[in-house]
């Protein structure tokens, strides 16, 4: 769904293999080709034990085709009335693309249902062995700050055009009132998010150095 699988028409767009051709037909391997219209795939969404399988259109994208997938039903002889067999029939189409490139195998399209039936089946069985969930319990930590604790405060400002960064940061005592200021600047910063963590850094290793064990 975020588009992210490593497949032909993706690795030609990020310039990875330019000629990633469909291993079952030769024919450019998008992803609605891989998963549904393939000549090879055809023949396994025929064979598929759906009651009624909606027809794939070629410009459905594959979130609208796994969103309608909900309402397909699996028929009573396969045992799998009850669970998921479409996203086992995806996985199981990949797989074997991935068997055939790498391994140079060739699955038949009944055994590709196969086992994504066995797989179904697994993961149906694996469910009702879980422990039903538990509501999560996180403890709240209340920090603890004592009298003697130095209390640590950083900062840090970015500019996105020349990836600098300003850091700075203040320790206090508030034993003995005492102020630490300190700051600088460095370069070659990706992000706001990395000047901050770098403010953070050096400070807790300035606290290092001053030998602060409570901060
Ligand atoms: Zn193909």
């Amino acid at each position: 769904m975020k588009n992210a699988i490593p497949i032909g028409e993706n690795l030609k767009f990020r310039g990875i293999n330019t000629t990633a051709t469909c291993p079952h037909c030769g024919l450019e391997e998008s992803m609605n080709h891989l998963f549904f219209f393939c000549s090879f795939v055809k023949q396994v969404w025929a064979k598929a034990p759906f009651k009624q399988l909606h027809v794939f259109v070629h410009n459905t994208s594959l979130r609208a085709i796994i969103e309608a997938s909900r309402t397909f039903v699996v028929l009573p002889p396969t045992g799998l009335v009850n669970g998921p067999l479409f996203p086992w029939l995806l996985w199981s189409i990949w797989t074997t693309r991935n068997k055939k490139i790498f391994e140079n195998r060739q699955v038949k399209a009944s055994d590709v249902i196969s086992q994504a039936m066995v797989q179904a089946k697994e993961w149906i069985t694996a469910q009702s062995l879980a422990t039903p969930p538990q509501a999560l319990r996180v403890p709240v930590l209340t920090p603890v700050i004592q009298l003697d604790t130095i209390r640590v405060f950083s900062d840090a400002a970015w500019k996105e055009d020349s990836h600098k960064a300003g850091l700075g940061w203040i320790m206090f005592d508030p034993l003995r009132e005492i102020e630490f200021m300190e700051g600088g600047s460095v370069q070659f910063i990706s992000s706001p998010l990395m000047a901050e963590a770098m403010a953070l850094h050096l400070a807790i290793n300035q606290a290092i150095n001053f030998k602060f064990t409570n901060i």
